[in-house]
């Protein structure tokens, strides 16, 4: 199984990218946020919880995130591997992701990062805003504290993934194919 992280600041694209790559290399596109936007949506008690964390731009604690990522891992057999969206986000998740792949024999892949000047990330947000209708989306204070919140919790991931040998970077920068083929040569390289 191949397991795949899109790495990137809110904005960067990777839900846009993560789900027609998905596609192309069968493999199950799982995005933490959109699994958190439905409990929100379903309005189950994690989605209550979850719900005034994610408004303020804040992180929803790790183990609640490690549950909805355990649970994908068992329910997806048919598939060559998964790639992840807006997980791991802290040193803690990217140490028990690892925990949780050795108990299957297996390993993170690669980590794809996808890089962009914080003004474009901030531009791409406010559209999302208008086009999406996400609260955490439409604040200045929360974007900015969702921004910070990255540079100190997930960039570090940054140096883990280094490390390893396994961080590769992507300019997320002209259009969504333009982008997607950058990635698709970088995969097919990494084979
Ligand atoms: P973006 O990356 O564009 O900010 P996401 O949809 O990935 O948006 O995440 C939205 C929100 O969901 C985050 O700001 C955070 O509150 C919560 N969230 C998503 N993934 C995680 C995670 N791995 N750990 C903690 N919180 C998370």
């Amino acid at each position: 199984m191949k397991y795949y992280i899109i790495f990137g600041p809110p904005g960067a694209g990777k839900g846009t990218q993560a789900a027609p790559l998905a596609e192309h290399y069968n493999l199950k596109h799982i995005s933490t946020g959109e699994l958190l936007r439905s409990e929100i949506a379903a309005g189950t008690e994690l989605g209550k919880k979850a719900k005034a964390l994610i408004d303020a731009g804040n992180l929803v604690p790790d183990e609640v995130v490690e549950g909805m990522i355990a649970q994908a891992f068992g329910r997806y057999k048919d598939v060559d591997g998964f790639i992840l969206d807006g997980f791991p986000r802290t040193f803690l998740q990217a140490m028990d992701l690892d925990e949780m792949l050795e108990s299957r024999d297996e390993e993170v892949t690669a980590v794809i990062s996808l890089v962009i000047p914080e003004s474009v990330i901030k531009e791409r947000i406010a559209r999302r805003a208008l086009s999406e209708g996400r609260a955490d989306d439409a604040k200045d204070e929360v974007v900015a504290n969702r921004i910070a919140t990255y540079h100190a919790q997930t960039e570090p991931l940054i140096e883990y993934y280094k490390e390893q040998g396994k961080y590769y970077e992507v300019e997320s920068i002209g259009t969504i194919e333009e982008v997607g083929e950058k990635i698709r040569c970088l995969i097919d390289k990494i084979g």
